[in-house]
Formats: structure tokens, sequence, C-alpha cells
């Protein structure tokens, strides 16, 4: 049986949101995206929003004990008891450690930990392309579109948008923090779990069809 308690890993721009869309959508299990949550509560203007809107600019990290919050309310919810797809969390060894503590209550397993290996440079390149419809919020890089005017999910015109943290010094700056702060997660996990590594810089299909073949 596939397992479907997962985390995805890997540099920001490595694909982990979209792969954790097809595995989530494969797998009938919720795709949970801490930015995605934090992006939303900024949009909203909420007290949590308010407090990550700079950090997140500045392409440093929302302090553990606030994301701890956060994936333990989602995890404890009754969407997440067949499975969840864990994208950009953990982030620290100390997000690691608290998820497990979240995880002794409910789900006695491991997630299994995928890993999306892509290089610092290729990543620069991509984040610089990645945009956002702002009608929708979808994706894309713009490299990937025949016509960049449209969104191909919505269909609105002119609608892209880049993220602030999508900027060329703050990328660098979330490939220094992920490097610092988020890969010792990898080591966090050696022996504790299985660790599945991927090639990254695949195809989007390549990369998806490899991650099914390896879990199962
Ligand atoms: P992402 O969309 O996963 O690249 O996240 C965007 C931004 O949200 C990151 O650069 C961080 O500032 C913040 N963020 C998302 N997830 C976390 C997390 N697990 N811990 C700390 N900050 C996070």
């Amino acid at each position: 049986m596939i397992k479907k308690q997962i985390i995805l890993f890997g540099a920001p721009g490595a694909g982990k949101g979209t792969q954790a869309k097809i595995l989530a959508s494969k797998l009938n299990v919720p795709h949970i995206s801490t930015g995605d949550i934090l992006r939303e509560a900024v949009s909203k203007g909420t007290e949590l929003g308010e407090k990550a809107k700079t950090i997140m600019e500045a392409g440093e990290l929302v302090p553990d004990e606030i994301m701890g919050g956060i994936i333990k309310e989602v995890l404890m919810s009754e969407k997440c008891k067949e499975g969840y797809i864990l994208d950009g969390f953990p982030r620290t060894t100390k997000q690691a450690e608290l998820l497990d503590q979240i995880l002794s209550h409910i789900d006695l397993d491991y997630p299994v930990v995928i890993e999306l290996n892509v290089e610092d440079e290729i990543i620069v390149h991509r984040l610089s392309m990645r945009r956002m419809c702002s009608n929708c919020g979808y994706i894309v890089n713009l490299e990937s579109l025949e016509n960049q005017d449209v969104c191909p999910n919505c269909g609105a015109k002119n609608s892209f948008i880049k993220r602030k943290d999508d900027d060329e010094a703050v990328i660098r700056n979330r490939l220094k923090v992920y490097h610092e702060s988020t890969k010792p997660v990898l080591k966090y996990y050696e022996g504790k779990t299985e660790i599945i590594i991927v090639d990254g810089t695949q195809s989007v299909e390549q990369v998806s069809e490899l991650i099914i073949s390896k879990l199962s």
C-alpha cells in the first residue's frame, strides 16, 4: 500500500508545490502548504498575517512556535485523518521535533520524506521566471507558457504578478536560509524514516512518475 503521510522537502522553487498538488490529487489526501496558509493570512490582514508579512518579504523564517501551532491545528483536523502532503514544513530541526510530538498523538508512524534535488543556480533562474495569477492564485513559469498574457487556469488576461519574495536578492537569501536552517532537517530524519531523493530538474510529469514509482 502506498504511504499517504508525506513530507515534500527541497529548496524554494524545487517544485514542491507543483508535485504536492499532483500527489494530493492522486492519493486523495490534502495538500498542506504552510506558505499558502501564511500568504492567505497576509492577504486577509489577520494577526498572524501582520506578524508574517515582513518576515516573508525578506525571505526569512516565521518563528517555529507560530508554525508549530499552525501545523498542529491542521494535522489534528478531520481532513488529515487518511494522510497529508506537507509542503514547506518542517523547515527547521525544531519544527521537525514539534511535528514528532504532534504525530505521536495522532499517528505513530513517521511520514516518508521526499527530497526534490535541484541546484541553486537552476532555482534562481526558475524563481525569477515564476509568476502568480492575481485572479486565481495559479503559479506558472513564464517560459512554459505559449501565451504569456493569459492565465491557463482561469483565463484572466494580464493577471500575472511576481511574488515579492521571488526577487533575486530575496531568492538568494531564501536559498541561504534553506542551506543553513532547512537542509539539516534531512539529517534529523536519517535512520528514522524513509528518505526518497528525486532529481527535481526533470519535467513535472517525469518527477511525479518517479515519486509515485518510488513510493509504491
Ligand atoms: P513557501 O511558499 O513555502 O516558499 O513559503 C513562503 C515563505 O513563508 C517562506 O519564505 C517563509 O518566510 C514562510 N514560511 C513558509 N513555511 C514556513 C515554515 N515552515 N517555517 C517558517 N517560515 C515558513
